[in-house]
């Protein structure tokens, strides 16, 4: 099964209280924005010189979290009975 065929069977429950924030002060600085080509739900939206992110298709992979050098990102889990949940692996 193709990756994205998998990920059409996660299912999601959006905390409405988003798990991760981003300090877009920062990214100004960060012309290359890795963020916006390593997160595999493509949160991170380049614009302009800023950074739009909506957490609600995240898969909580931490990507973001990890590349981002400048240290913008704020990241938890979602809530209880909040987040992502993986049907077939
Ligand atoms: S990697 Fe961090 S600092 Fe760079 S654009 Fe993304 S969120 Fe902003
Ligand atoms: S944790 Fe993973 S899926 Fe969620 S926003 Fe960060 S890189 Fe994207």
């Amino acid at each position: 099964m193709a990756i994205e065929d998998r990920l059409r069977l996660v299912f999601y429950r959006v905390d409405p209280e988003p798990h991760i924030r981003v300090n877009a002060d920062a990214c100004p600085a960060c012309p290359d924005g890795p963020c916006t080509f390593c997160c595999p739900a493509e949160c991170f939206q380049r614009d302009g010189d800023r950074i739009r992110f909506l957490h609600d298709g995240c898969l909580e992979c931490g990507t973001c979290l990890l590349v981002c050098a400048p240290g913008a990102i704020t990241w938890t889990y979602p809530r209880g009975g909040c987040g992502v949940a993986y049907r077939f692996s």
